[in-house]
């Protein structure tokens, strides 16, 4: 490995990722998401590597992220949808990225475009009460935008919603409401080509929540969005493998204590490591003495509290030397604790742990 710090991103697990779930789903299209520099993984590489797999779409929070990938000379279909309420949506449009729409003021302000017809998804709400139209607004909306489309203001090409996950029931009603609003457009007169409902979670178990185009996210990067399934049960390989290397070792006699607070003592003649990543890199301090990490072969404790740099790890009578590779999380069946086991020692999900990998960390693909 070159540094101290490092997430190495497996890009062929994304491409496989993407196949896999496509194969499984059938939809016309499939967006893979990339906000939040690709849940991590580094958001071109991931963007890159999705569209290698089959994803004819990529999906973004913010328009800075949709242009980030155009800069890196990415010229796929972009969707992006969470807008600063001032935002200036011209780059975007001049950058031909798909924006998702929420309000009246901003479908008002993406017509007088003076860059163009932009083309627009109409975000509708269905239960999670985030972004998106609500019912009431639906038909003024949608006549409103097919009005504008006419005019050749702008180009209506999608419309979609996002689901709860919270139960089979909450999901259906989300399923019944997208219906509505669809032919509420319809009504209106609005011919959309892209209908879209489901994140991974829905894209594979719900095929009523499929239409046009699955929006995937996690699955890309080979998590699974599920308590009872992991991602190798899905046929999902792990993306991203955290690494570090062994900055010291030490021997300690009974009742030495270990980092800030001294939450932890020994209780014999025990041997010690320094790892030189901490909550500054995304390693959940909540995990502090219950985590565990990869050391020549085999997972030893953390013990004591992680700090902003570094933890410490109980190693035993392993045999262990400075510079020896640290795996915090990896492929479970490399041996390695999964992104999963982090989220479960820190209260966490799966998303959290690969997405909050600090800026210190290099990723190398
Ligand atoms: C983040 C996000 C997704 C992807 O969700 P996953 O559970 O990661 O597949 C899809 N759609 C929207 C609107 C999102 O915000």
């Amino acid at each position: 490995m070159s540094g101290i710090r490092e997430a190495v991103i497996d890009a062929s697990a994304i491409a496989h990722n993407v196949a896999a779930i496509r194969a499984a789903v059938g939809t016309a299209h499939t967006m893979a998401v990339v906000k939040a520099d690709g849940y991590g993984h580094g958001a071109v590489t991931a963007a890159r590597a999705a569209l290698a797999g089959g994803a004819d779409w990529l999906g973004v929070a913010d328009i800075a992220e949709g242009l980030e990938l155009r800069a890196a000379g990415i010229d796929a279909p972009i969707l992006a949808w969470l807008h600063d309420p001032f935002a200036d949506f011209e780059p975007a449009v001049a950058a031909g990225l798909d924006l998702g729409i929420s309000t009246r003021e901003q479908l008002e302000r993406i017509a007088a475009s003076p860059s163009g017809a932009a083309s627009i998804q109409l975000k509708v709400e269905t239960g999670l009460n985030r972004n998106g139209f609500a019912e009431y607004d639906w038909d003024e909306v949608f006549a409103r935008a097919a009005r504008l489309q006419r005019d050749g203001a702008l180009r209506v090409r999608g419309v979609f919603s996002h689901l709860s996950n919270a139960s089979d029931a909450d999901d259906a009603r989300a399923v019944q409401a997208f219906e509505r609003a669809l032919a509420a457009a319809r009504g209106a007169g609005l011919e959309v080509p892209l209908r879209h409902l489901a994140s991974t979670a829905g894209a594979l178990r719900r095929p009523d929540a499929r239409f046009d185009l699955v929006r995937i996210g996690i699955g890309c990067y080979g998590l699974s969005p599920f308590g009872d399934a992991s991602g190798a049960d899905l046929g999902l390989r792990p993306a991203m493998t955290l690494r570090s290397r062994v900055a010291l070792v030490r021997e300690v006699e009974p009742g030495a204590g270990v980092s800030y607070d001294l939450t932890w003592r020994a209780e014999q003649p025990t041997r010690l490591v320094l790892v030189p990543l901490g909550y500054a890199d995304g390693i959940p301090r909540a995990a502090s003495g219950r985590g565990e990490v990869w050391i020549g072969g085999r997972r030893h404790p953390v013990r004591g509290r992680i700090a902003m740099d570094q933890f410490v790890v109980d190693i035993g009578d392993a045999e262990v030397a400075v510079g020896d590779p640290v795996v915090v999380f990896g492929d479970p069946a490399e041996g390695y604790p999964s992104a999963d086991d982090w989220a479960a020692w820190s209260d966490s999900i799966n998303y959290e742990v690969v997405t909050r990998v600090g800026p210190r960390v290099a990723r190398r693909s």
